[in-house]
């Protein structure tokens, strides 16, 4: 890849390179109690850069030592966070939120090497970053409150408080994102936390809780601790001071969490995979569908949980529907991640790029076609670009259509009514998002009810709204985000009942001789 012929792309890498030389030749510490700490194990793993899976530093590899200390730093900072008032929290969060906004460059471009995410993208995922913040901080004032539940003779009501210190385990897709999510309802709820990121991505964990810190958080209400999943992960689910687990990743891994978690009782919220379908009627707007479906399953690599990477198109259109789709995939820009021109970068790591490639043998064999990409794009000597890929002809019996590739590839599927597009939808373990695309009003309601999903969009792509929940039925995962629905997760429901004093309290042992 020559970056000097590109001037743009060479003043991106010149950018991001001043921002990644404190990382250059150093181990990137955890943050436990307010400071960086190298970790008691001198113990190491390798952080690769996707573009050309060069060492971009070494991690500090934490693991049951590291996480009881951070757990106890949690546990220390917990009494002092949570009875800060609501309007003194939410100050505070505003504050990290107008930091991550001034360092919000320096997050994109860090994300971007750090992940193979294409810069256009990594600019937005720093602004939610600092939505997501904003949002909880202006609720952290009403998190408390309850319900009133008047009874004849009594008067209940009920009041939330924090849970206590909680753990977030996160993913290496768009992390510095996906991270703000968990961690601000948490912090804004009164929970002090402990955050695991994934050991593929960790740069921006650290800078996210460097920022905390400048913002004025009370030591220890942050701590970092990079580590493997099996390592840092598994013991920071067993531990007994943490009280809850927030976690995004693989359903497998939930699975895992949950067991690792039974001992201490660990309350769970689980984002998991997805194969989501998008559905395409004859009658839909194809152009505003084409657009959709294009960038639902292409944007972000196709790293994305909600990526629409099965496509139902019904059959009288289905042939120039997806002829269309494929003229497209054909025509993607796909290239290093710091060019603004990219849309489609690298793939994390070069084991997550032999996953992805090894489906394109499985569409083969399984009697696919091939209709666009299907091997390996220009760069691939080097890092881990794969050409985007539609797979057309398919079943949805076929690997291809059933299992999460997480790449990015798409599998279409003809249909011929509605009966058989809701059949095929639901024929599968996931259930996070479904997409539809017809113009008429009734069979989009019949479609929105019918759908084994978590969220529905109609005539849509995933755009959210933070209110509104978010998250998965089967093995999408378990519980929802967004709104008062994390703050529900984070916090513990108290009843309090008062007696109006007329009621009759049974008696016992009153009776005399
Ligand atoms: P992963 O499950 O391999 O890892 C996620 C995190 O879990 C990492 O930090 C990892 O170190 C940790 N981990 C691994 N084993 C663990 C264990 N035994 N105990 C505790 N922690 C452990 O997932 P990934 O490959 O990093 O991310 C991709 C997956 O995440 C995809 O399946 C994707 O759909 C999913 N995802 C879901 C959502 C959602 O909102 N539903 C959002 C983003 C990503």
């Amino acid at each position: 890849m020559n970056i000097e012929a590109n001037p743009k792309l060479a003043e991106n890498v010149a950018k991001a390179e001043r921002h990644l030389a404190r990382f250059r030749g150093q181990v990137l510490p955890h943050f436990i109690a307010g400071k960086h700490h190298a970790g008691l194990s001198g113990k190491t793993f390798d952080n690769l850069t996707p573009a050309d899976n060069s060492l971009l530093c070494t991690v500090a590899a934490g693991g049951a030592a590291e996480i009881d200390l951070a757990a106890k730093a949690a546990r220390a900072a917990f009494p002092a966070w949570r009875a800060l008032s609501g309007d003194d929290r939410r100050e505070l969060l505003h504050a990290f939120a107008d930091r991550i906004v001034a360092r919000a460059e320096e997050i994109a471009l860090v994300e971007s090497v750090d992940t193979g995410q294409a810069i256009r993208f990594m600019t937005k995922a720093a602004e939610r970053g600092a939505e997501n913040f904003r949002f909880f901080a202006d609720r952290a004032p009403g998190a408390r409150d309850g319900l009133s539940l008047p009874a004849d003779d009594h008067l209940n009501f009920t009041v939330r408080a924090p849970i206590g210190p909680v753990g977030v385990i996160t993913p290496w897709n768009t992390p510095f994102m996906l991270s703000t999510w968990k961690i601000a309802p948490a912090l804004a709820a009164g929970c002090t936390v402990v955050h695991k990121p994934a050991e593929w991505s960790p740069l921006t964990a650290l800078l996210l809780a460097e920022i905390g810190k400048e913002a004025g958080l009370p030591d220890g209400v942050l701590n970092t601790v990079h580590g493997l999943g099996e390592e840092a992960g598994k013991a920071l689910t067993e531990h007994p001071d943490i009280k809850a687990i927030g976690f995004v990743g693989e359903s497998a891994t939930g699975s895992r969490i949950m067991a690792q978690g039974a001992a201490t009782l660990k309350r769970v919220h689980f984002e998991l995979g997805g194969k989501n379908p998008v559905i395409v009627f004859d009658d839909a707007d194809l152009a505003r569908a084409l657009d959709a479906v294009v960038f639902m399953i292409y944007s972000l690599n196709g790293e994305r949980c909600t990526s629409s990477s099965r496509l139902l198109v019904q059959a009288g259109i289905y042939d120039g529907f997806v002829a269309k789709v494929a003229e497209r995939v054909r025509r993607l820009k796909v290239g290093h991640p710091l060019d603004p021109a990219t849309e489609v970068g690298p793939l994390i790591h070069p084991k997550h790029y032999e996953k992805v490639m090894g489906y394109m043998g499985v569409a083969e064999r399984d009697g696919a076609a091939i209709l666009a990409g299907g091997g390996p794009a220009p760069g691939a000597e080097r890092g881990n670009f794969v050409a985007p890929t539609l797979f057309g002809g398919a079943r949805n019996a076929m690997r291809i259509a059933q299992e999460e590739i997480f790449g990015p590839c798409l599998t279409a599927i003809p249909f011929a009514d509605e009966a058989e597009a809701l059949a095929i939808a639901n024929d599968i373990r996931y259930g996070l998002a479904g997409y539809v695309w017809t113009r008429d009003v009734g069979r989009a309601h019949r479609l929105a009810l019918g759908l084994d999903a978590g969220m529905i969009w109609v005539n849509s792509e995933n755009v959210r709204h933070l209110p509104t929940p978010f998250g998965g039925m089967k093995s999408s995962g378990i519980g929802r985000d967004g709104g008062d629905y994390s703050f529900d997760f984070y916090m513990e429901t108290k009843n309090v009942c008062v007696a109006l004093d007329r009621h009759r309290i049974p008696v016992l042992g009153g009776a005399k001789g």
